[in-house]
């Protein structure tokens, strides 16, 4: 058996079947907009969410930054959670390229409420602090072990921003995972954000890109903000096909990858080492060792098995399962479980 390596979703291959669907595609130049593939994966992602436009970039990343960019004004400020990814994950770019500042919200595993949105806005008129302007959300949650929002919950989100003119974007780099667990459609999504990005090289396991998919007033100035961060790319069509064939191939599999981080979190759970995990609700495990388990020897016993998991730091551990991680791979990998003892 190979490796079986949990640290992130991002460790995928493309498939056989993803391979010739990149090796035959038909490609132009996507800065002048003649890439028939990417123009093909941009409008599948607007109609599957009901909005207009939609815009492909290397990374999540780049299409964060540029959504917030789009949303805002040097000097303003969004507002997010504490551990929200485009705060403590893309470099400080939120400042760098936007010349903005975030308010921290301290939500629940990476989430926020409506009512904590409304308390951190600063008042308008107010004109000592940075005008409030943009609201982002994450769903699933990184940081928050795969957290997943409920529909009700942004919706309310949603009115908040309309009484105080805010923007709404969402990072959802793992959004069909929660799509794949929630009774919650790409179509509601679409509804109640302005811009959302989606990841392609995560769960759905292409090498690269994300998409931001947005409304027409925004996204009408998403290819200039793209250009500037140095995102205009030329035959990426290949890549595109990549994502169709994602799209079309591989959403039916995040369902195993949640069920099977399921059932690792509940045998995690009986395992002496443990001492507490987090609620596992989609394809994020984090748990907790004992505070006599040392965390290197732990991660040495499953090393010795060809296993690679995520050391957070502080006894805090993370797995990921993903397209790759195969029913085998995932037997072998609870037996291990089960034998570890110190
Ligand atoms: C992975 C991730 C991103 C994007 O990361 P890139 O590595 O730039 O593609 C954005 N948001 C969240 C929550 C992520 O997990």
């Amino acid at each position: 058996m190979n490796e079986i390596d949990l640290r992130s979703d991002t460790v995928t291959r493309p498939t056989k079947g993803m391979m010739q669907a990149m090796m035959t595609a038909e490609v132009g130049d996507d800065v002048y907009k003649e890439d028939p593939t990417i123009n093909a994966l941009e409008k599948k992602l607007a109609d599957m969410f009901g909005m207009d436009e939609a815009l492909f970039f290397p990374t999540g990343s780049m299409a964060n930054q540029a959504a917030i960019k789009l949303h805002t004004q040097p000097g303003e400020q969004l507002i997010c959670d504490k551990w929200a990814h485009v705060f403590n994950y893309e470099g400080g770019g939120v400042s760098f390229n936007s010349g903005v500042s975030c308010k921290l919200v301290d939500g629940d595993r990476g989430m926020i409420t409506a009512s904590q949105v409304e308390e951190n806005i600063n008042a308008p008129d107010f004109y000592h602090s940075p005008l409030t302007t943009l609201v982002c959300l994450e769903n699933t949650t990184n940081k928050g072990g795969g957290a997943c929002y409920e529909l009700e919950t942004i919706q309310e989100i949603r009115k908040v921003c309309d009484r105080h003119e805010l923007g709404l974007h969402l990072d959802g780099a793992r959004l069909f995972n929660a799509f794949a667990e929630k009774d919650y459609t790409p179509k509601d999504f679409g509804k109640v954000f302005d811009t959302i990005s989606v990841c392609l090289s995560k769960g759905l396991g292409t090498p690269m890109g994300s998409v931001l998919i947005g409304k027409k007033s925004l996204m009408k100035n998403a290819i200039r903000v793209r250009k500037v961060l140095g995102g205009g790319m030329r035959q990426v069509g290949f890549m595109a096909a990549a994502g169709i064939y994602a799209l079309d191939n591989h959403l039916e599999q995040l369902k195993k990858d949640n069920d099977r981080a399921a059932e690792l979190s509940e045998l995690l759970a009986q395992q002496p080492y443990v001492k507490s995990l987090e609620p596992t609700e989609t394809n994020i495990i984090i748990f907790y060792l004992k505070d006599d388990v040392k965390e290197l020897e732990f991660m040495q016993k499953l090393d010795e098995k060809n296993i690679r998991i995520s050391n957070m730091g502080q006894g805090k551990l993370r797995i990921v399962t993903h397209h790759d991680y195969t029913e085998e791979m995932h037997q072998f990998f609870m037996e291990t479980l089960q034998e570890i003892r110190f």
